[in-house]
């Protein structure tokens, strides 16, 4: 039985990535339909009011380089405010805390020159992985076939360098690096523009934030197309034959012509698909599951960290905070931001809330203090466990995954095509990502209209 409502396109999910691919056809003409299952729109993006102020406890810092994001920002006309780094950041590693400036960090000199030259390995090796087809590298097979951790125990000798790679990992990814595949890693950060522009503030991908929160990409887009996004609306079926393709809901079905699937590989997986699905995609959805992240927004009467000579950044590969920005909105109240990721993200969430809280205050004031005041308020938000994405930041690949049945990650099935961060072409993972690869799912689906 066919679906009543008709359009050229749906495009399940309203993140930024489905969002954009409907605002590029709806600017051709096309007419499209965009099926959200929250009762929002901006998926891994939700801006939420703290005090008097708006904090991002998903996506929020956009990097110089990533020229799709900037774009859509200009066409909304929103905004940017730099990130601070006028003050000291903070490393704690293996137990040691200190302080240091710019981007070289207070570890020992042998360490930091096995980081130096493991990276620049890295990233040479990552030259040689296509940004298009990485599972077709040469040495496709034997990287994929490693971890980052194993690549870790190859190439890094001291305690304190590789506490740094497990930082980096973690920080990035939200995994441990015993869980995502090197032939992976190099590809993701090749996507970016390599380890320092993924990692960094300054010239980095952490350079700054959007005022107003990052959700407002999202809820601008949304506006524009208007009736055209449909909430509370989760797909739970999608089949196809030789005419079209019946898209279901709970209630009731929408036909279209095509159907673009906006949504992280892990989440796509548990709609149903008549015809199944081919082997290879159905496998590489079932093998990219989401890193672990809790984030925990902290508002201060007074930037206490400030008056220690500190900016607020803080690594640590310790926890419960591995990772802390100061996220103070431009005359707003001194706000930081803490992410717990990775093996302590799940611990953490298994934790009552309260007791998290407790925990992370603990850490930051011990790293921060002393004189550091109770918060005035928080906000937390556990990525592990919400509905529509079941992890954070990003779907990424174990070992064994990218060279067996990464080349599913584009291919359009029939009538039916792959958006969403993780299938970009650049800045994978970022919300950058997301606009390249819903605009390279509109322009397919264009051509074949
Ligand atoms: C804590 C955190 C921090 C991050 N930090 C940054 C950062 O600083 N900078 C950066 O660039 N990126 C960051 N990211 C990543 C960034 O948020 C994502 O890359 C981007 O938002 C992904 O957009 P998307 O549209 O591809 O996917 P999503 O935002 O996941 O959108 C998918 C949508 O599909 C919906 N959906 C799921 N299943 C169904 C269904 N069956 N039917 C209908 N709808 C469905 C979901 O509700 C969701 O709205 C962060 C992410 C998180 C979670």
């Amino acid at each position: 039985m066919a679906g009543t409502h008709k359009a050229d396109v749906i495009v399940v999910g309203a993140g930024i990535s489905g969002l954009c691919a409907a605002t590029w056809l709806a600017q051709h003409d096309v007419d499209v339909l965009v099926l959200e299952a929250r009762d929002r729109v901006g998926g891994r993006t939700w801006s939420q009011p703290l005090g008097d102020d708006v904090v991002d406890l998903g996506g929020t810092w956009v990097g110089p380089t990533q020229s799709h994001i900037h774009r859509v920002l200009r066409d909304l006309d929103l905004h940017t405010t730099p990130q601070p780094l006028d003050r000291k950041r903070l490393l704690q590693i293996r137990g040691d805390l200190s302080r240091y400036d710019g981007t070289i960090p207070s570890i020992p000199l042998l360490g930091l020159l096995q980081i130096e030259t493991a990276t620049r390995l890295l990233e040479s090796r990552g030259k040689r992985v296509s940004i298009d087809e990485p599972w077709t590298a040469k040495r496709a097979a034997e990287w994929d076939a490693m971890s980052m951790e194993g690549w870790k125990q190859r190439h890094i000798h001291t305690a304190k360098a590789r506490g740094l790679i497990d930082i980096a990992v973690r920080s990035i990814l939200s995994c441990e690096p015993s869980e995502v595949s090197l032939l992976y890693f190099m590809w993701y950060l090749r996507s970016g523009g390599g380890l320092n522009t993924v990692a960094e503030v300054k010239g980095g991908f952490q350079q700054d934030r959007i005022l107003g929160g990052a959700q407002s990409i999202s809820k601008r887009l949304a506006e524009a197309l208007g009736d055209r996004v449909l909430l509370n609306s989760p797909v739970r079926r999608i089949s196809q034959d030789e005419a079209g393709i019946d898209v279901e809901l709970d209630a009731g079905r929408m036909r279209a012509a095509r159907c673009i699937v906006a949504l992280p590989p892990h989440m796509a997986a548990r709609m149903h698909y008549a015809p199944q699905l081919p082997m290879r995609r159905d496998q590489l959805m079932q093998r990219m599951p989401m890193g672990s992240s809790i984030k925990t927004l902290l508002q201060y009467e007074r930037p206490f960290w400030r008056d220690n000579g500190l900016c607020g950044e803080f690594l640590s590969d310790n926890g419960p905070v591995h990772l802390c920005f100061d996220v103070t909105n431009p005359g707003g109240p001194p706000t930081l931001m803490a992410f717990t990721n990775g093996q302590l993200g799940r611990t953490h969430s298994e934790m009552p809330r309260q007791e998290r809280i407790a925990r992370v205050e603990k850490h930051l004031h011990e790293v921060f203090g002393p004189g550091a005041p109770k918060p005035s308020a928080v906000l937390e938000k556990d990525w592990n466990v919400d509905p529509w994405t079941h992890g954070c930041p990003v779907g990424m690949m174990p070992t064994g995954t990218m060279s067996t049945v990464g080349s599913a990650l584009r291919t359009p099935f029939g009538r039916l095509h792959w958006a969403g961060t993780e299938t970009a072409k650049v800045s994978v993972g970022f919300m950058d990502g997301a606009v390249e690869a819903g605009e390279r799912a509109a322009n397919e689906v264009f051509d074949r209209l």
